[in-house]
């Protein structure tokens, strides 16, 4: 091959490689959910995807876990559909050098979600909390997700599933939640750290419960038929 074409090949090769190390590195939860395929996770009869070499035991309680959890959802908004594809990883140094949340994450891959539970995550709370981005995204559709969820709200209707403590505001703080509906994109919601980001969940949680103590939440998945079906969020979730 002349030298010129050479070059030129080499440099597409590298041009490539770099825009996929990119990608990995921004988005490193939907890389990490397909490679899980590659690195032999072995898939239990629902098709929730666990560590190769898992023992019985181990299946049993993932199994419960996500039954709990389902039941959670169905108890506060009704029966979840979403069928996300969902991991359970013990070892994030799998995915080294990318870096996976060690609770749990939700990652949308074109129109599917994949919901990735870390070893921090084995818990009710976490499992529900991501099966409800999954619930919410399953029923507006992806397009209309990216661009008519606010973070705020997605996170909101999440953490209704989630009772774990630290998201709970002393009743003196509750007067001061209103900030958080101004953070609507995820960078601007997760644009913080340590107490800031737990305040910003209990905010968008107590948010949210105050909304649904006015319209109900089992009006909830019928709002979210109105969004997919091209109705304006805020319109969808007036009275
Ligand atoms: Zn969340």
């Amino acid at each position: 091959m002349p030298i010129k074409k050479r070059t030129l090949l080499a440099a597409t090769f590298a041009a490539i490689g770099i825009v996929l190390v990119t990608l990995a590195f921004a988005v490193p939860g939907p890389v990490a959910c397909t490679l899980v395929a590659l690195q032999g996770f072995k898939s239990l009869p629902e098709g929730t995807l666990v560590e190769p070499g898992s023992s019985q035991q181990e299946q049993a309680q993932v199994a419960a876990l996500l039954s709990g959890a389902r039941a959670r959802i169905e108890k506060t908004y009704g029966t979840p559909r979403a069928q996300p594809t969902i991991v359970f990883f013990q070892d994030s140094q799998k995915f080294w050098p990318l870096k996976l949340n060690s609770h749990g994450s939700t990652n949308f891959l074109g129109s599917r979600a994949c919901v990735m539970v870390g070893p921090k995550g084995r818990n009710i709370d976490v499992i529900a909390h991501e099966l409800m981005h999954a619930e919410l995204f399953d029923r507006v559709g992806a397009w209309r997700k990216f661009t008519q969820i606010p973070a705020w709200f997605d996170e909101g209707i999440a953490m209704q599933v989630d009772f774990r403590s630290r998201y709970e505001l002393p009743p003196g703080e509750l007067a001061n939640t209103t900030y958080v509906r101004r953070l609507e994109s995820t960078n601007q919601f997760f644009n913080q750290s340590g107490q800031q980001l737990v305040k910003n969940y209990a905010s968008a949680k107590a948010e949210v419960a105050v909304w649904l103590a006015d319209v109900g939440a089992q009006s909830v998945y019928q709002r979210f038929e109105q969004i997919r079906e091209g109705e304006m969020f805020s319109a969808a979730v007036a009275k």
